[in-house]
């Protein structure tokens, strides 16, 4: 049987991603064959699909968010995009997201761009009704990123005030959520005022067009000079630096991405003489994904989807997002899911 899939053969601008017809996938042991109803783009898409990990070989068929149906018993999934060798003492312990072997859909095997996937059964997560495939789609990298970012690596805690950079990206919509759910003071900055006003629906409690003014200061303002317990950035480059300064005494910094610019140069300075600590965070474990996974069934969570292309549509969905017009997620639809 064949099927429908998009793929790039070179690395480039979106026009690389070609719609083609490939051989369907077959399930082998311990694996179920999924049929994709929809994907949503990571900027991992982007950087993959631009050459930036130098050690994969196209042809890519990229995408890591998963949801679809099972082949055959038709139960609804959510696919965990953290594939991981399930022996060593990480996968033992319940650190999937640190094992050495660890695979992700998209980047060590073919992705979410096509009508049907192969993934090992036990990532496969069975998920309720209450939201449509589509928004299933948009929710395991970005909640399961935020979520440990914010619970597991930075132990924020109620009543801490935590700043969220470029809060209206798909991370930073899910960060926002999970921070003003779990009793935190939410200060989100974004880049217009349209976007400010729906961070403000999503839960932040405070936020700042950081096109009109430089964050900090306004940051300083709102802390009344304290600054604040942690900061979640996914940027890198020099919004980094900057989100740095924002940091009180004793603050800590979850660093989960670079997505506007790689690598940061770092004063120690600021870090040791106020005790304040720099984590990195990636992925998450199994049993965080199906934490998170609970407080999106039950409504307590939501996924923002911002836009959907159908499936062959993907180099405009590539440039929709590298265009930074999305507010939340951008997902591809598979022709199954479409009337
Ligand atoms: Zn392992």
């Amino acid at each position: 049987m064949d099927m429908q899939a998009v793929e790039f053969s070179a690395f480039g601008d979106p026009d690389v991603l070609e719609p083609r017809r490939c051989e369907a996938p077959e399930a082998g042991a311990g694996e179920v064959l999924v049929e994709v109803r929809a994907c949503a783009l990571n900027h991992l898409d982007l950087r993959v699909r631009r050459g930036e990990f130098p050690w994969i070989s196209p042809p890519v068929r990229p995408g890591a968010d998963v949801a679809g149906v099972i082949s055959g018993s038709g139960e609804r999934v959510v696919v965990y995009p953290v594939f991981s060798c399930g022996r060593c003492p990480a996968c033992i312990s319940g650190q999937e997201h640190r094992c050495p072997d660890l695979e992700l859909p998209g980047v060590h095997r073919p992705g979410g761009y096509a009508e049907r996937i192969v993934v090992p059964a036990r990532n496969a997560v069975p998920v309720p009704d209450t939201l449509d495939l589509t928004e299933w789609a948009a929710v395991p990298v970005v909640f399961l990123t935020a979520w440990h970012a914010l619970v597991g690596r930075a132990n924020l805690r109620v009543g801490e005030t935590i700043l969220i950079t470029s809060a209206g990206s798909g991370l930073g919509t899910a960060a926002v959520q999970i921070a003003s759910a779990g009793g935190a003071r939410v200060i989100a900055t974004a880049s217009d005022e349209s976007r400010l006003a729906r961070l403000g629906r999503l839960g932040a409690h405070h936020t700042v067009n950081y096109r009109e003014r430089d964050f900090a200061d306004a940051v300083r303002e709102i802390t009344e000079g304290k600054g604040v317990d942690v900061v979640l950035d996914h940027l890198g480059g020099p919004a980094l630096e900057e989100s740095i300064s924002c940091l009180g005494r004793g603050g800590r910094l979850v660093s989960c991405g670079e997505t506007a610019a790689p690598g940061a140069h770092l004063a120690l300075r600021p870090f040791f003489n106020r005790e304040r600590s720099i984590l990195g965070s990636y992925l998450g474990s199994r049993k965080e994904f199906l934490d998170v996974l609970a407080l999106l069934g039950n409504g307590t969570l939501r996924p923002v989807v911002d836009a959907t292309f159908p499936l062959e549509r993907a180099a405009e969905a590539h440039r929709y997002l590298e265009g930074r017009h999305a507010f939340g997620k951008v997902v591809l639809e598979a022709p199954a899911s479409r009337p």
